[in-house]
């Protein structure tokens, strides 16, 4: 299993890399499909190198997923900027986020609403976002170690769910906890076929649309 070496967010580099690097990576998230401005932007400006290992940072700008330790991954940008996309497609005030992992999908969701919460599983995957979007100031996001798929009662309901861990279906809690007009945007499947799915709740109940195969890592029960 890959190991993470740094428990300090890797903030030394920020800044270093260049902007035609960086747009590069903006340009080919955009031929793909992402067309939101607002994303873009916002991706544009992050440093992705800052969320992962030192010894990975000179492919933080390519766009693929990358190790992040405990056998987790950052997510590609593509998809990061498709879910953000497409659930800013509804609404834009509070956010559940499922699978913090290194927060990089946290920090592009929370200048364009809000409020986040962030929940992981991981307590120190958890602590280590935590830290660093803290460092970065970014205020508006509620950090939470636990199971992300039993919802979040207590800040509940939400405009909107992002889950960026693979769930073999949408679980109830989380539509009960979807105010109407809301949207969820997660993975659904198994290993070998998984895809990502929106579902938006109406007065009446639920709607459900395919927008394409993804590959995530498993959704875990338990605490690690
Ligand atoms: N967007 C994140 C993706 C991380 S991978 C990033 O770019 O870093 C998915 C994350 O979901 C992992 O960190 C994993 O630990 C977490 N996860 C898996 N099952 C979970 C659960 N039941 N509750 C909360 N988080 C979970």
């Amino acid at each position: 299993m890959h190991q993470t070496q740094h428990n300090k967010p890797n903030l030394n580099s920020i800044g270093m890399t260049s902007e035609r690097t960086r747009r590069r990576l903006i340009d080919q998230v955009r031929k793909m499909g992402v067309t939101d401005q607002r994303v873009l932007d916002v991706m544009f400006a992050l440093p992705r190198q800052a969320f992962i290992d030192e010894a990975l940072s000179n492919r933080a700008y390519d766009n693929i997923s990358l190790p992040i330790g405990f056998g987790q991954t950052i997510s590609q940008p593509y998809i990061v900027g498709l879910m953000t996309q497409t659930l800013f497609n509804r609404s834009r005030s509070k956010i559940l986020e499922i699978g913090t992992g290194c927060g990089y999908q946290t920090a592009v969701l929370a200048p364009l609403c809000d409020e986040v919460i962030s929940v992981e599983r991981i307590l120190k995957l958890h602590r280590r976002a935590r830290d660093l979007l803290y460092d970065l100031r970014v205020r508006n996001v509620k950090f939470r170690h636990g199971d992300g798929f039993a919802g979040m009662k207590e800040h509940a309901p939400f405009d909107g769910i992002l889950a960026a861990a693979v769930s073999e279906n949408v679980p109830e809690e989380l539509i009960e906890e979807l105010a109407v007009g809301g949207r969820i945007v997660m993975p659904v499947g198994r290993d070998d076929h998984q895809v990502l799915i929106v579902v938006d709740k109406t007065s009446s109940g639920t709607v459900q649309h395919e927008i394409e195969t993804v590959r995530f890592v498993p959704r875990l029960a338990g605490l690690g």
